[in-house]
């Protein structure tokens, strides 16, 4: 009896050991299945992705490792008292109001164009005992480009330098002097005041001379007609205009006074060597068509173009270019607009 029931003991034991085999082989190849099918869904693959940035991190690490330099210069020190710096947030607004005021120093952009409040100088660098470039009369304006430091770095009837920025003051209407993007923006909206005269702008003046010699390089002859133009200049132009063709004909074809791009000093009219006034027979040329596609590498865009007449307020002038710098004058070509329409005017 003692042995049957030893036996049948031995034989569930074995049949439950059996079982828990079985079932373990079952549960491994069920949990096995589980993963890799979980493992297709997105969320999984989330996970996966944040083991390989920890990996990442990892690489990154070693390899600041092997910087030991990097490491060895900040100290435990120095460690604690940036992480305390960038832990308070009255810190943070320094810095930024650090980087901000970084970013309205002197810049290579024209940023507004100011009037002297009283008669001033000009320095060569930021302090007055530095050589006077030249004299500014009292209420006369200035190309600024960003202040630093009480310092305004100016540009003066082509002259470079540098004046108190207590010396300028802006000019407070909201129709004149309109600079964007460092261009000073001249329309039938935005326009200049009777007594800015700044002449024919050098830097533009440089520039068509590189583009002329390039052009005669290729056969091609083309002189300036007409460049800067003052405000008196405009206003006889305009008033001819007016007498002959009626006001409304003549605001088509020339601008009124102060609203005319060659009072900035960065507008030219092209014509041909041979050529001695503009003409609607200019845009047959080979030089007009040369002009279209390739002054933007002078920096120089055709200012009022073709079926724009909306746009500009002005009809197409196959010889009439504006002077914008060629980074800018690039976009604006490729993008196909005119400046009102690339800055939403
Ligand atoms: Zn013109």
């Amino acid at each position: 009896m003692r042995r049957t029931n030893r036996r049948r003991r031995a034989a569930i034991r074995r049949r439950n050991r059996n079982r828990i085999i079985v079932f373990s082989i079952v549960m491994v190849l069920s949990v096995t299945g589980a993963i890799s099918l979980f493992s297709k869904l997105p969320f999984f693959k989330k996970d996966i992705a944040k083991t390989e940035n920890k990996t990442y991190v990892g690489g990154d690490a070693q390899i600041n490792k092997s910087g030991e330099k990097l490491e060895e210069n900040i100290s435990k020190e120095d460690n604690e008292e940036i992480t305390k710096y960038l832990n308070n947030s009255e810190s943070i607004k320094n810095l930024e109001k650090l980087t901000k005021d970084k970013k309205e120093g002197f810049l290579d952009k024209m940023q507004r164009i100011s009037r002297a409040k009283s008669q001033t100088h000009i320095y060569s660098s930021t302090n007055d005992k530095s050589d006077i470039v030249t004299e500014v009369p009292i209420g006369d304006y200035l190309e600024s480009y960003g202040s630093d430091n009480g310092w305004v770095k100016v540009n003066y009837q082509n002259l470079d330098g540098y004046v108190k920025e207590e010396e300028l003051e802006k000019v407070e209407d909201e129709k004149l002097f309109k600079v964007i993007d460092g261009i000073l923006i001249v329309n039938k909206e935005y326009g200049l005041p009777e007594d800015y005269n700044p002449g024919v702008k050098f830097e533009a003046m440089q520039s068509y001379e590189l583009m002329r010699d390039e052009m005669k390089r290729e056969g091609l002859d083309i002189k300036i007609v007409s460049d800067y133009r003052s405000y008196e200049d405009e206003e006889k132009l305009f008033e001819m205009n007016v007498k002959e063709y009626g006001r409304e004909e003549a605001e088509a074809i020339s601008a009124a006074p102060g609203h005319s791009e060659h009072q900035t000093g960065y507008a030219f009219d092209f014509i041909t060597g041979g050529d001695n006034a503009v003409n609607d027979s200019f845009d047959e040329t080979k030089e007009a068509e040369w002009l279209a596609n390739n002054s933007y590498k002078y920096g120089f865009i055709l200012r009022y173009p073709r079926g724009k007449e909306e746009s500009t307020g002005f009809r197409y002038e196959s010889w009439h270019f504006r002077y914008v710098g060629p980074e800018l004058a690039k976009k604006i070509f490729e993008a196909g607009l005119t400046i009102e329409e690339y800055y939403g005017l």
